[in-house]
């Protein structure tokens, strides 16, 4: 029996997992969860799972969650903020926490599960990008597995199995291309929060969503892949594939491409992380190859999609670049979401961001948060 944690319990990975471990019950035991606002989804995860261990990070829902399980007379241990993640991402009895929040607010929970030594199914990417260094150094010291729930890491994840010798030409991390495949800029200037939010493949959060129409999402996912496999970024080679039926692929040095193909859905990397290094049979539509016909590759346009440009030099160029390119684009998707900006303004605000400032202290996880405020602060005051 696996004993879970999940922060972000209420969102679509959390959702996804819980339906995993509700059909799986005799393997995992869900200990923990955290959540924001979605109250009534935090209540009916509590009563289905009979959970003791409850993490809410707004403040006003913390204070209702207290109040319904007071008027019930839950005996349950509700904890509020970040300090609230980290105690439940430490608790004794974990054995692995799925981060599953949204944006830097995972950072340090992630840490503090670290260093208790639980193992991570990480699909929060934003926690990689902003503070990999760190956070790769703190898993390799504590001896703790980061596992890859982003599907196209869990597809090189597994590509990589049993070649722990063999090395690699490059890796081929595949992208769905977003709503927007082959629209010109002149296309972008008008798109609304509606159009943005339709993903033709996933069905995903907000900030993801938006993340895949701009491809920052698989800028973000370059980063992810240098830090967790430890890639330079010359090796690493975006194709869009927009049937999703293979979801990353692996080059070696022989001419040998190895690929992992399903149909799209989060269950199987969830699933691959949870109970790694086995393969438990699944509930997803298996893939019928004569369904699919025809599987399709292209480049992708990083003239119109500059994100994905701006992220892979932000990578390159090291440093706090990802911590910056990764505060100004929660900021400013932030900002369109509430329709306070135009589209194509995400990419502007990263790249003057990007262009403006500059910072030579030594990588902390302090001066990591220091900044990370710090821009989001610039942007929301002057946009
Ligand atoms: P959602 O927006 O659906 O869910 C986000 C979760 O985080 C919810 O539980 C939400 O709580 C919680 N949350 C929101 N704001 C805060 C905050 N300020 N502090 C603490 N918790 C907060 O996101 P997704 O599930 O789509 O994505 C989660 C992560 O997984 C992201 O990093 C994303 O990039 C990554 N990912 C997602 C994939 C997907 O298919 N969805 C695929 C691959 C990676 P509440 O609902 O209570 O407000
Ligand atoms: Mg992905």
């Amino acid at each position: 029996m696996k004993n879970l944690t999940i922060i972000g319990a209420t969102g679509s990975i959390g959702t996804q997992a819980i339906s995993l471990i509700r059909k799986n019950r005799d393997k995992y035991n869900l200990a923990a969860i955290s959540a924001h606002k979605s109250i009534e989804k935090v209540i009916n995860i509590i009563n289905e799972f009979n959970i003791k261990h409850v993490a809410i990070t707004d403040r006003d829902t913390f204070e209702r969650l207290k109040d319904h399980c007071s008027l019930k007379n839950l005996k349950i241990n509700i904890y509020y903020g970040v300090e609230g993640l980290n105690r439940i991402c430490t608790l004794e009895e974990i054995d692995t926490v799925l981060t599953s929040v949204v944006g830097m607010v995972g950072l340090i929970p992630t840490l503090e599960a670290i260093r208790a030594k639980k193992d991570i199914a990480l699909a929060n990417k934003e926690t990689l990008v902003a503070a990999g260094e760190i956070v790769m150094r703190e898993a390799e010291k504590n001896g703790v597995k980061i596992l890859p729930v982003d599907s196209e890491h869990s597809a090189i994840f597994q590509c990589l199995q049993g070649n722990e010798n063999n090395k690699i030409d490059k890796i081929l991390l595949t992208a769905s291309g977003g709503p927007f495949r082959g629209k010109k800029n002149t296309d972008l200037q008008s798109i609304s929060v509606e159009d943005a939010l339709k993903h033709p493949k996933w069905n995903m959060g907000k900030k993801i969503s938006i993340d895949s129409a701009t491809l920052m999402n698989k800028g973000l996912e370059v980063i992810e892949a240098h830090w967790l496999f430890n890639c330079d970024y010359e090796k690493i080679e975006v194709v869009v594939h927009p049937e999703s039926i293979i979801h990353s692929m692996v080059q070696y040095t022989d001419g040998s491409i190895i690929a992992q193909l399903s149909s799209a859905d989060m269950t199987l990397p969830i699933q691959y992380a949870l109970n790694y290094p086995n393969r438990d049979a699944s509930f997803i539509k298996k893939l019928n190859l004569f369904d699919v016909h025809t599987v399709t590759f292209e480049k992708p346009d990083i003239g119109v999609f500059k994100c994905l440009k701006l992220s892979i030099e932000a990578g390159k160029a090291g440093g706090f670049y990802p911590t910056v390119l990764n505060a100004a684009n929660e900021a400013a998707v932030d900002l369109f979401l509430k329709r306070k900006i135009p589209f194509l303004k995400i990419q502007e605000i990263i790249e003057r961001s990007m262009i403006d400032f500059s910072f030579n202290e030594s990588m902390t996880l302090e001066s990591i948060i220091k900044i990370d405020k710090e821009i989001k602060d610039f942007i929301y005051n002057n946009y």
